[in-house]
């Protein structure tokens, strides 16, 4: 099974199969017998006459019990059935040139889809293809059963959103990580690119930040670290900005749509507002901020020097200021 994540990501998940369930070394007719009943229905086909049989439909839709439809008719049927954005590869897999040409004799294949279940509601089935054990080449009769799985794919998907989050969440300050920031990077600068979106980036570095674990040890430093997070978080949130944490003491916030003069403004009351933070176990913290708007002819990579370097800036300037470039 194929899972799309996002940002041209996929989760790829493989199903052993156990020995028993080896189609190959068993019987199509005994499968069936014994899983008939946990299906919403099975039917068979045969490809070389175009036809259907036995067919037997419990849940998906009283329309189908036809004995007599052909195996083209029924996939035109089926088709309107299945949710809009499965039915190009409902089309593909279930053409029959594309199940004679990949089904050697005994093979099982499935793919999973949204199908209108009778209420008319969409649900998650498994589409389960077997062809026929046989030595004729000529033999192309299948089984065709639909399972319905939607329960354990909602949760699994529910599972993959919660894993996806991990993976993307940096796992000390629970804001975005480093490749996740660089991905919001990325896609800002697209937006930017493609729908003239304003975009502006700044980079926090927390001040002499060693010297916090230096002197107050370094679970008090992490402790630092959340906190400085979370108050960047909290204060960028209602513009809808993205927060990550570039690395170490460093943290990147992305804002949309705001012209960069309300930006300048924005960085500076953060600064503010962290500079006159009692950090707990430490006191005053303080960070020196870059920040750039993002043109047309940046690259990732230009935008984020320019970022880099008014940060630098700050530094040299005094610290616990802004910069931009
Ligand atoms: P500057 O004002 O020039 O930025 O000084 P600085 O001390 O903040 O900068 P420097 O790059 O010298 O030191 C960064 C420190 O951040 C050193 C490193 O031990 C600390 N650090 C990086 N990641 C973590 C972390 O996850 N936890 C803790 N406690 N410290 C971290
Ligand atoms: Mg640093
Ligand atoms: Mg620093």
């Amino acid at each position: 099974m194929v899972y799309p994540v996002g940002d041209e990501r996929y989760i790829f998940i493989m199903n052993e199969l156990d020995s028993s369930e080896n189609v190959r070394e068993n019987a199509t007719q005994k499968k069936v017998s014994t899983i008939q009943n946990t299906y919403l229905f099975s039917m068979y086909i045969d490809l070389a006459d175009d036809s259907t049989s036995s067919l037997n439909i419990s849940e998906i839709s009283e329309d189908a019990v036809h004995a007599t439809i052909s195996y083209s008719e029924w996939r035109m049927m089926i088709v309107n059935m299945i949710g809009q954005d499965d039915q190009k590869l409902f089309l593909e897999r279930t053409d029959p040139e594309y199940l004679k040409k990949n089904f050697i004799p005994g093979r099982t294949s499935s793919f999973d889809c949204l199908m209108m279940n009778l209420e008319g509601k969409y649900i998650w089935v498994k589409l389960i293809f077997s062809r026929a054990q046989t030595t004729n080449e000529d033999d192309y009769r299948f089984v065709f059963m639909v399972q319905n799985i939607h329960e354990d794919s909602v949760k699994l998907f529910d599972e993959l959103k919660k894993y996806e989050e991990l993976a993307l969440t940096d796992a000390l300050t629970e804001v975005y990580n480093h490749g996740r920031v660089e991905t919001e990077i990325r896609n800002a600068l697209d937006s930017r690119k493609k729908y003239d979106k304003k975009v502006s980036t700044l980079i926090l570095d927390i001040d002499h930040f060693k010297n916090v674990n230096d002197t107050f040890g370094h679970s008090v430093g992490d402790n630092i670290l959340k906190h400085f997070a979370s108050l960047v978080k909290d204060y960028v949130k209602d513009d809808g900005a993205v927060v990550g944490r570039w690395g170490g003491e460093e943290f990147v916030v992305v804002y949309y749509d705001l012209d960069f003069a309300e930006v300048q403004n924005k960085a500076e009351g953060l600064r503010d507002s962290i500079e006159n933070t009692d950090f707990p176990g430490v006191g005053k913290v303080t960070c020196s901020i870059g920040l750039t708007e993002m043109t047309k002819a940046d690259s990732v990579e230009s935008a984020f020097e320019r970022m880099d370097k008014a940060m630098y800036n700050a530094k040299s300037e005094g610290r616990n200021c802004v910069r931009f470039l």
